[in-house]
């Protein structure tokens, strides 16, 4: 017999994720024939290679569907009034459509500060408390990327959400809150696990879809999954292994496809769909 047969089909995040800047390049023309030219600033503090991999990543990106990036680069030793007063220059320019501070922001500035200055408008990331608010209440507003593009490959993979019951494990503001609050509108039951959930494997087994979200590598193995399962990895988690370093889910893949209906692999999952709604969001704000 073929055991390949059982496995979980694989949802390709980079295909779909290819579709989605396809969308927004087209957006961008239209935008551009009526004299509007969608621009996103990126702000970056500090020296973190991460986030300058993640930075350079946004802008060639947003090169591709053709917009526009405004770059401000501070040393790690600016002070929260200097990053603030690059905010209110960059909220102030009708030329720019979306600003993003890349995250995190050295430890003696408030990350919270910083969220909350930027024109919610402007707030391609969508965590402002006015867009958070609004995404709660069922408004049109600038939401998440990462649930954003996570629900694209649901509705890719399943179709109608409605009726389904999904389970989140992780209930950050970034990810899952905003996963959730997702899910519940596309009229899924929706169960939250966290860090103090009494027997989250039994909890798991319940759900139709399931979104991780923890950040720890390969916590959820194919004793965590009802046969069928739909299963979303967000977790991105750096190992070491004998052949060098490697990136991993949050979801133990090779168990997992054993017992799941499709699962994202890492990488080549959510990833790429969370910059393509970066860019989504961009053409969005521009529209508006
Ligand atoms: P976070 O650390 O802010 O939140 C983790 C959440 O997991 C917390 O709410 C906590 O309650 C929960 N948790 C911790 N231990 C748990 C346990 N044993 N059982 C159940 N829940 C538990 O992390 P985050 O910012 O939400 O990111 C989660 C993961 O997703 C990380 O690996 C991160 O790198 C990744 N991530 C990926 C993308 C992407 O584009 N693919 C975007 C954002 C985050």
């Amino acid at each position: 017999m073929n055991s390949s047969l059982k496995m979980a089909r694989d949802i390709d995040g980079k295909a779909m994720a290819a579709i989605v800047l396809d969308e927004a390049a087209a957006q961008v023309r239209e935008l551009a024939a009526q004299g509007i030219h969608p621009a996103l600033a990126v702000v970056l503090v500090g020296d973190d290679p991460a986030s300058h991999v993640y930075v350079r990543n946004k802008i060639l990106r947003a090169g591709e569907v053709g917009i526009r990036s405004v770059e401000r680069r501070l040393p790690a030793e600016c002070s929260e009034a200097q990053l603030l007063a690059v905010i209110a220059e960059l909220n102030a320019d009708p030329s720019v459509h979306g600003i993003l501070v890349q995250l995190p922001v050295p430890a003696h500035i408030n990350e919270q500060a910083v969220i909350h200055a930027i024109d919610p408008r402007k707030d391609v990331d969508g965590f402002h408390r006015e867009n958070v608010g609004g995404l709660v209440q069922g408004h049109e507003v600038l939401a998440p990327c990462t649930p954003s593009g996570c629900m694209r490959l649901l509705e890719q993979t399943c179709g109608d959400l409605s009726g389904k019951h999904a389970v989140v494990i992780g209930r950050s503001n970034i990810v899952g809150k905003p996963m959730a609050t997702l899910l519940l509108q596309a009229h899924c039951s929706v169960s939250i696990v966290h860090s103090r959930s009494v027997d989250a494997p039994a909890l798991c087994r319940l759900a139709d879809i399931v979104v991780a979200a923890v950040g720890k590598p390969r916590m959820i193995d194919a004793s965590w999954l009802k046969p069928g399962a739909v299963v979303i990895d967000v977790g991105i988690n750096r190992i070491d292994t004998p052949q060098g370093p490697r990136l991993v889910g949050d979801v133990d893949y090779d168990s997992a496809r054993l017992v799941a209906g499709a699962i994202t692999p890492v990488p080549g999952g959510v990833g790429p769909m969370t910059i393509a709604y970066l860019l989504k969001n961009t053409v969005e704000a521009a529209r508006r």
